[in-house]
């Protein structure tokens, strides 16, 4: 049987007029192969052709849009052909224009004496008007004018081939043969706004006033943003409807020697997150919670204390840390906490697969080995690590991972809880969007007793005076982080600075005090032993690639030095000079950008100016994007085509409350009694899913 014919939504773009398979290979390569594809292509942006500017009244150096008809148009040579100049001059009624491109001597074919022609550009001169490379568009026919002008017309990302008029007309035509048959996925949303999906579409393409274009995509975000929060929530809703937590809160029997012994009395802050934790832990579904708190705030002892109650319980405790570096770091400082207790630890990372400073050995018959805490990387995820009985899963710096990640370490566990860890501040758009589905506890307070952290923003010429600066804290026993953004003069980013070459130049410089080098590339005994020299001040100055950014805790360095910090987003150099921040000792974070354009120099005065974390997170995704804040590992951060998170906190705030009283309709009050709150959501998924029972044991 055949099988029924598709929706035409779904039909190819060639059962448009005037696609054949050229133009289908041309849409192809912007994404393009449906009906649907194309009228879900976001225009860029819109130009108001409603009004278009007479002639004779530009003005130099304003952009414009004008319409006229070519009255001339030829190429001038010269230099043996080998330089062009091609030139057409229009005409509206009120003057004549004069448009010029340099060496595109092949224009000639595309423009014909008696074209109409809307022309958008800078203009340069009015003696006589003229504007060089402005963008143009011919206009054919009574069809294309009601398309093309006297409208806002949409202005579309292109391929090479293909015009903004070509594309436009396709536009019109699949929006006229389907448009209204553009289901509404979500009914909330439809009442809601009051806009259907298909309406939608029509105005985001061809808006018939100001605002329509942007209501249009409220509309469709909001779709993309309902769609992600349902999700969130239904998977919160599975977990707390099917999965059985073990117990973990512990009973402070080695809780109170660990804290007697700290050397310090934690933060009111890291208590109140504490007592989250401890509820959560003891609650009947696994806990799923993410801990943010700015670099310095003390994550680390937090993350220690939530391990004790679990392994006070007979849980074994997986803590996963992003790179081999910190990994070393956190096991050494986990050891010196626990050993005293008689509490195994344990590392697994890729360089050392095999579990050191465990005791426990293979175990008698009969007895229950003592439940571990095992510290690793990414080497946690793979097969050889098999946790009798996982109860909780910690994972620090979470923004390096993957939700992927995240996923495949709680599964080797049934249900374990999960706490995972953040510096990064994340502004709540993004924050609700990646981590929609965990409760949410902060840190918001530094542990009393901090130096103060200056940052200063200097131009590369300043350079000797900066090296003689960190001379003079090396002299007073301090010790400086000198950090470049890459390895090799060789990769591929031209001006840079390269941590192999600057290292010899800063050794001569700095001496007699010792300079030790830490990058990706050395081995992992390598990186440990370079730390350990620089922990124990027998190196005062690490030049380093980034490898420090996150992490790495050596209270008696001060000064932190970042050559081309242009290359660097906000975020980033935040985490960097945290590093810093860990004493009594006043801190310096010198900012050097090579920087020629005042621009870069700019960005980083936000630096200069404050230390909140959020603001400086704000900033980054206004001036760079989500992506930056993400980094690359976050595979699983969902990519919105209409959402923008630099600006749609309120729509997300509406979609989750849209979604939750969906999600109420269907399954009924979720259990508990408690609705998700803000920052509060989650459930299991399939991809969740835990071993099979009778592999892991039930405790308590
Ligand atoms: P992060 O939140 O960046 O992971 P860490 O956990 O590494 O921070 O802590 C930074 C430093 O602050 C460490 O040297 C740690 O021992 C210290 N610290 C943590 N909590 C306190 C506290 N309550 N009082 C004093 N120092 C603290
Ligand atoms: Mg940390």
């Amino acid at each position: 049987m055949p099988a029924p014919p598709a929706s035409i939504l779904e039909q190819p773009v060639t059962v448009l007029g005037g696609v054949g398979p050229e133009r289908a290979a041309l849409l192809a390569q912007l994404g393009l192969r449906t009906v649907a594809d194309l009228l879900h292509h976001r225009p860029r942006r819109y130009e108001d052709r409603r009004h278009f500017h007479p002639i004779r009244e530009l003005t130099a150096g304003e952009s414009a849009l004008t319409i006229g008809r070519v009255v001339a148009a030829g190429v001038k040579r010269w230099r043996r052909g080998t330089r062009s100049l091609f030139e057409l001059i229009l005409e509206d009624g009120t003057g004549r224009l004069h448009c010029r491109w340099w060496n595109l001597p092949f224009l000639e074919e595309h423009f014909h004496v008696g074209d109409e022609l809307v022309v958008f550009g800078k203009v340069r001169s009015l003696k006589p008007p003229t504007m060089d490379h402005p963008e143009t568009e011919v206009v054919e026919g009574d069809v294309d004018r009601s398309i093309h002008v006297g409208r806002l017309v949409p202005v579309y990302p292109l391929t090479a081939g293909l015009t903004q008029r070509v594309l436009r007309g396709l536009v019109w035509r699949a929006l006229r043969l389907a448009g209204a048959q553009v289901p509404d996925p979500w009914p909330p949303v439809t009442t809601a706004t009051g806009l259907s999906r298909a309406r939608a579409l029509q105005l985001l393409h061809f808006p018939e006033q100001d605002g329509d274009a942007e209501a249009a995509r409220r509309r469709l975000a909001l779709d993309e943003y309902f769609e992600l929060q349902l999700r969130l929530q239904r998977r919160r809703h599975t977990l707390q409807t099917r999965a059985a937590a073990l117990p973990c809160a512990g009973d402070n029997r080695w809780m109170r020697p660990f804290l007697a012994r700290l050397g310090f009395p934690l933060t009111p802050a890291q208590t109140r997150v504490l007592r989250e934790i401890r509820a959560d832990l003891a609650g009947p579904h696994p806990m799923r919670r993410l801990l943010q708190g700015d670099v310095g705030s003390g994550k680390t002892v937090v993350a220690a204390c939530a391990a004790l109650m679990a392994l006070e319980s007979g849980g074994d405790v997986a803590f996963m840390a992003p790179t081999e570096v910190l990994a070393a770091q956190q096991f050494e400082r986990f050891r010196a906490w626990f050993a005293p207790l008689g509490i195994p630890v344990a590392l697994r990372t890729g360089g050392r697969k095999t579990a050191e400073g465990a005791s426990p050995g293979p175990g008698l018959p009969g007895v229950t080995p003592a439940p571990t805490l095992t510290v690793g990387t990414h080497a946690l995820l793979e097969p050889g690590y098999d946790p009798e009985r996982l109860g909780l899963v910690i994972i620090d710096e979470q923004h390096k991972f993957g939700v992927a990640q995240r996923k495949q370490l709680v599964r080797k566990g049934r249900y374990p809880h999960l706490l995972v860890m953040t510096a990064t501040p994340i502004p709540r758009t993004l924050g609700l969007t990646l981590y929609g589905d965990l409760d949410v506890s902060v840190i918001d307070a530094l542990p009393a007793g901090r130096g103060v952290l200056r940052t200063f923003v200097r131009g590369a010429e300043r350079l000797p005076r900066v090296w003689e600066f960190v001379r003079a804290q090396l002299a007073r026993g301090r010790q400086a982080f000198i950090v470049y953004p890459r390895l090799e003069e060789t990769d591929p980013v031209a001006g840079l600075k390269a941590v192999l070459t600057e290292c010899e130049r800063l050794r001569a410089a700095l001496a007699p005090h010792r300079v030790g080098l830490l990058h990706g590339r050395l081995s992992a005994e390598d990186k440990a032993r370079v730390m350990a020299e620089f922990r124990a001040n027998r190196v005062q100055a690490l030049v380093c690639t980034s490898v420090v950014e996150v992490g790495v805790d050596v209270p008696n360095a001060n000064v932190m030095v970042i050559e081309n910090a242009e290359s660097f987003g906000l975020a980033q150099l935040h985490q960097l000079r945290g590093r810093v921040a860990r004493s009594p000792h006043p801190a310096y974070c010198i900012l050097v950008a090579a920087a020629r354009t005042a621009e870069a120099r700019e960005r980083l005065r936000v630096l200069e100016e404050t230390t909140d974390g959020f603001r400086i997170a704000e900033a980054d995704l206004r001036l760079r994007g989500p992506g930056e804040l993400l980094g690359q590992a976050q595979s699983g951060a969902p990519a919105f085509r209409f959402g923008e998170l630099e600006t749609d906190l309120a729509l997300i705030e509406q979609a989750r409350a849209l979604a939750r009283d969906w999600l109420a309709r269907e399954t009924g009050p979720p259990p508990g009694g408690t609705p998700p709150s803000a920052g509060a959501v989650v459930s299991v998924a399939a991809d969740e899913a835990p071993k099979p029972p009778g592999q892991g044991t039930t405790i308590g």
